[in-house]
Formats: structure tokens, sequence, C-alpha cells
């Protein structure tokens, strides 16, 4: 067994000390039987989330209602979630209220994958009612249970099963696939953020070029935000070599695809519910893009770009122009690190100098001028000091 799980064994004993069941579930097994590294593990146990309150001291509630709690051991955080039962679903989506049960077989039952619902015990030893060990031997994705039903309890899982297609390079299988095929309007009753969620996965897999062709052969890009009539764009931008993007990248290689105008890049992206901070950067990326499709960089399209958004566009830039250059990218890092102003505060001057200088209220001119001499300072035309840029305003007529 590996270090992640040989830490997590005096949780299970404890849990069986006190008279329950507990078992290693879900990815973090899923990934351990496919060599992968595993951050997190993954426990169910028969002990409600209340029984497991009273078996450790230090506690944390993050969903009760679900039935997870987490354990703090050691330093370490564990999820432990109580066997559930999800019979009852709402409208095809997630069940409201769920029941906890006592059993591990119906625990596993109601999980998407079987890959997914297969559980190892303390000793190491695989409990797999549901033949996931074979489904990952064959690199098979299929549904715990006929997948037409169980998509209808939860149509986020067709999302999750092209995600797994990004993520894993599996394929899925024959039965699920047409299910998927057939079931994809399901997706109007998921809530955006789960589907984002999925999506975000989908682009940072590595096997996002087949998963997005998939996401389009199901039809499922009509039921995402702003991808109902793009499927041919969708399927360009599935055709681009796009390894090194990291995920504000591919969102933003994806509004160019898209070939959304940058004035309309946040409104795009909030349809999508993409945090206030992520949507900032990728606007700023689409906007820099442009400008980059335009012209070669310039000190001053440098200096407004900044060092991450400068880096971030050209990489993009080389992918869509299927033009990976190493040297340039170490080229530009060097243009930027020799401008001789990265920001207005690194100007020798402020706008209050201007004021004084000019003997003038303050107003949008002061904003225009210090503008003016970042320009000139940028491209060395001027000394970035004092004295040299108040002599130059003279010559020049600007004071
Ligand atoms: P990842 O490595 O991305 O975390 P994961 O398989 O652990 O993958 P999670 O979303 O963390 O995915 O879910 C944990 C487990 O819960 C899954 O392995 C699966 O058994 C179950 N699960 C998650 N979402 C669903 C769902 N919509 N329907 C049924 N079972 C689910
Ligand atoms: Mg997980």
């Amino acid at each position: 067994m590996i270090k992640a799980f040989v830490q997590a064994i005096p949780i299970i004993e404890k849990i069986e000390l006190a008279g329950y069941e507990a078992y290693f579930v879900g990815g973090s097994v899923r990934d351990y039987l496919l060599k992968k590294d595993i951050d997190d593990v993954d426990i169910a146990t028969s002990a409600t989330p209340e029984e497991i309150k009273e078996i450790f001291t230090k506690t944390i509630d993050v969903g009760i209602e679900h039935g997870t709690v987490v354990v703090l051991y050691n330093g370490q955080s564990y999820e432990i979630t109580t066997f559930r039962n999800e019979s009852e679903y709402e409208d095809f989506r997630r069940p409201k209220d769920v029941q906890f049960i006592r059993s591990l077989y119906d625990d596993l039952k109601r999980r998407d994958f079987t890959m997914n619902a297969i559980a190892m015990n303390r000793e190491g030893r695989i409990i797999d009612p549901f033949s996931g060990c074979e489904a990952i031997q064959n690199k098979l994705i299929q549904t715990v249970g006929e997948p037409r039903e169980r998509f209808s309890e939860d149509a986020l899982r067709m999302m999750r099963a092209i995600r797994f297609v990004s993520q894993l390079s599996f394929s899925l299988e024959e039965k699920t696939l047409m299910a998927l095929k057939e079931n994809g309007h399901l997706l109007k009753k998921i809530s955006i953020e789960r589907k984002t969620k999925e999506f975000e996965k989908i682009l940072c897999g590595k096997n996002r070029q087949r998963s997005i062709q998939l996401l389009i052969d199901a039809g499922l890009q009509a039921f995402l935000p702003g991808l109902d009539k793009e499927s041919e764009a969708l399927l360009k931008f599935s055709g681009f070599e796009c390894e090194k993007l990291n995920l504000t990248e591919m969102w933003a290689l994806l509004l160019y695809t898209l070939r959304v105008p940058s004035e309309n890049g946040i409104s795009f992206l909030k349809t999508w519910r993409l945090s206030n901070q992520k949507m900032k950067i990728v606007a700023k990326i689409v906007a820099n893009l442009e400008i980059r499709f335009s012209k070669p960089w310039s000190e001053l399209s440098l200096y407004q770009a900044g060092a991450e958004i400068s880096v971030s566009v050209e990489k993009i830039y080389q992918v869509v122009n299927s033009d990976e250059k190493n040297e340039q990218m170490i080229e530009l890092k060097k243009r930027y690190q020799d401008l001789v102003i990265k920001e207005r505060s690194d100007l020798a001057i402020t706008g209050q100098d201007l004021i004084s200088w000019k003997d003038e209220t303050g107003g949008p001119w002061v904003k225009e001028l210090i503008e003016k001499i970042e320009q000139a300072v940028l491209i060395r035309k001027v000394p970035n000091e004092k004295e040299a840029i108040r002599e130059w305003l003279y010559t020049c007529n600007l004071k």
C-alpha cells in the first residue's frame, strides 16, 4: 500500500474499534489502481457523522447533511463520508436529501462509474462488486447499472464521464456512450456551477482533444453556456496542441476561438459563473491577445500587459500559430525585464508633480500627460529622471 493510505490506517482502525466499518473508496482507490499520484484519500464508513464526531477529537463539519465530516489526524485532514443511498432523485438532479445506510454494497451501488465504485479495506483487500477493476484494466468508463437510469438520476454524470475521458484517456463503454448521446437535454436541469467544475476538468485533462470531440459528438455542448451553436469553433478549439496552457489560458483560447470580442469576454464568462478574479485575468489575456495578433510586441504593449499576462498571451499566440518557440519566450521575458519602468509607480514623477509644475488643478489632463510620459520613458526617448522629464515637457511644449 502507498504512504497516503498507510498514514490513514489508524483512522480506519479507530472507527472499526468503535464497532463500525470503514474503507478507502472513490477516486483515491481508482487512482491507486491506476498507479497515479494521490493527494487525498477518501474514506467511507457505516458510522453516522455524529458517531464519527464522538470517535475523533478534532473534526470539522463540512457537509453534515451529505454525511461528510473532516477529521484532523496527525497533521492531515481526511474526508469521512457516511455510507449513503441516493435513491430519491428530483428532476434529474442529485438528491437534496440523502439517507444514511449501513451497507457498503449499497453505498458503492449509488456511485457513478464502476471504476469509482471500488472499496479497499485497511489491509489492502479490494472489494469490487461491480467489476470496476476490470473496467480500469480495459480503460473503460461504464456506469454502475443502467446508464440511461443513472444519467436520468443525475445528468451531471454525463459530463463527469467526459471529464474522465480527458483526465484518464479512457473510452466510454458502448451502452454508456449511447445513453450519453440520447440524454444530453437532461443537462438543462443541472446548475451551472456543477457544469463549470467538470468543464474546467475537461479543459485541463491530458486528453482534452478527444473529450471535447466527444462532447460535440454527443451534442452536449448544446446545453453549455455560449456553446450551443458553436460546434465548429469548438472542434477547431479541440484541435489546438495546448498541453502547456493553464486553466485561465485555456479559457482565453476558447474565447479567442469562439471569436468573442474582448469587450464581451466578461459577460461570456459570467454565464459560466467564474470567480471575479479568474474573469479579470482571462479578459485581460483576451484583450492583449487581440493586440498581439494585430502587431508584434512593443515596449508599451509589454508594459501594459505586465509580466504574467504577456507570457500567457505569447503562449496562446504560439499555440494558435502552431509555432512553439522557447527562444522567443526567453527573449520576451528578457525584453520585459529590460523595460525602464514596469508600473506607473516606477515613474520618476507623479501626477502631483505635474499639477505643481503646471500650477493648475487636477483633471483628466494629468492621466493623459502621464501616459505620454510613460511612453516616452519606455521607448527611452527620455530618461526616467525628474529633471529630465520636466525639461522634455518644456521642449515639447507639453507643459
Ligand atoms: P477526482 O480525482 O477528480 O477527485 P473523484 O472520482 O474522486 O475524482 P469526486 O468528485 O471527488 O471525484 O467524487 C468522489 C466519488 O464520489 C467518486 O469517485 C464517485 O464514487 C462518487 N461520485 C461523485 N460524484 C458523483 C455523482 N454525480 N454520482 C454518483 N457518484 C458520484
Ligand atoms: Mg475526489
